[in-house]
């Protein structure tokens, strides 16, 4: 192991065990994974190949939760690297103006407006944090919506670019006193060397009555893709091993996997199918007449096959 760069966790992060069995593994400058390394970071930056010798990608699984994660991960000194430098934020933000499309926002604006309206709250009373707030977009979202709004950010150039478009940010080790109604921790965890721990201080912020959104890449099928082991297949792709991204997606979650995260956190699963009466978001079709109950169904339909198509992503109470 390359101890300047790397710390290794011999437990699963996600339940704390240590039955766990390597299943994959691999030096990072061997073929094929370093000409993934390289032509995945191309666009995105300038990659430090010094920090990789000695180091392998070692997949594990956990034989008691099921979570699957890399052994040997960055320490502060490259994770600080990698989304500083390998992710140039500057090319990150640019990246995201040129593709994101109406449908990404309007997903956005639609999960908001069902979470406010599951909350029954005036937007304004609400206080939100979005945890590893990225680019802003969601926390802008809700902003917009006219929620009080904070984030927290790893990357000082993103961090920055959230601040400049008005989200502010906070440190949560600073601010024991905050507590928030809604909390939002979107494609995070599994980036992250210590989950469970992120939960758990993250359950002391939320109110008592407070929701958290928790959503991860869906990693039902890595078994299969990991068989293939195809790292040239897209991101999109049956094949993709995007959820075990190297360095990246250090913890790759089924939802029974992030279902034990969460609970050991200290929270609940909400029941999504006792809001029958959510709907109404849209009172009125605005391209087409419909009778109200045709809509509350439409609305609600929309709601529950959000979370059948992303059986990751978990909306919780504390226990
Ligand atoms: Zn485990």
């Amino acid at each position: 192991m390359n101890t300047s760069c790397f710390i290794m966790r011999n437990a699963c992060p996600g339940c704390g065990l240590k039955n766990i069995k390597t299943i994959y593994s691999s030096g990072y400058l061997e073929k094929p994974l370093f000409d993934f390394i390289k032509s995945y970071y191309a666009p995105h930056g300038t990659i430090d190949t010094d920090c990789l010798k000695g180091a392998s990608y070692i997949l594990c699984e956990c034989n008691d939760c099921g979570l699957i994660f890399q052994k040997e991960v960055p320490n502060d000194f490259l994770m600080s690297k990698l989304y500083e430098e390998w992710i140039n934020p500057k090319i990150n933000i640019e990246n995201h103006k040129n593709n994101d499309t109406l449908g990404h926002f309007i997903d956005y604006a639609h999960e908001i407006m069902r979470i406010i309206k599951m909350m029954n709250r005036i937007p304004s009373s609400i206080r939100v944090l979005d945890y590893g707030t990225g680019l802003a977009k969601w926390a802008l979202m809700i902003k917009a919506f006219g929620c009080d709004v904070y984030g927290t950010e790893i990357s000082y150039g993103k961090k920055r670019h959230a601040q400049e478009c008005g989200i502010k940010i906070v440190d949560l080790n600073d601010s024991k006193e905050s507590q928030f109604d809604l909390i939002n921790i979107d494609q995070v965890l599994e980036h992250l060397r210590e989950p469970l721990k992120t939960l758990q201080l993250l359950n002391t912020y939320l109110k008592p009555d407070g929701i958290i959104k928790v959503g991860v890449p869906n990693g039902v099928n890595i078994k299969a893709q990991l068989r293939i082991m195809d790292w040239e297949a897209p991101k999109q792709s049956k094949r993709s091993l995007h959820t075990v991204h190297p360095l990246e997606h250090i913890n790759c979650f089924n939802r029974a996997s992030l279902i034990t995260l969460v609970n050991k956190a200290g929270f609940k699963l909400l029941n999504v199918s006792s809001f029958n009466n959510f709907p109404l978001v849209f009172r009125k079709n605005p391209f087409e007449e419909r009778h109200p109950k045709h809509i509350a169904l439409i609305a609600r339909e929309e709601w529950y096959s959000n979370f059948r198509q992303y059986p990751t992503n978990l909306l919780l109470k504390r226990q």
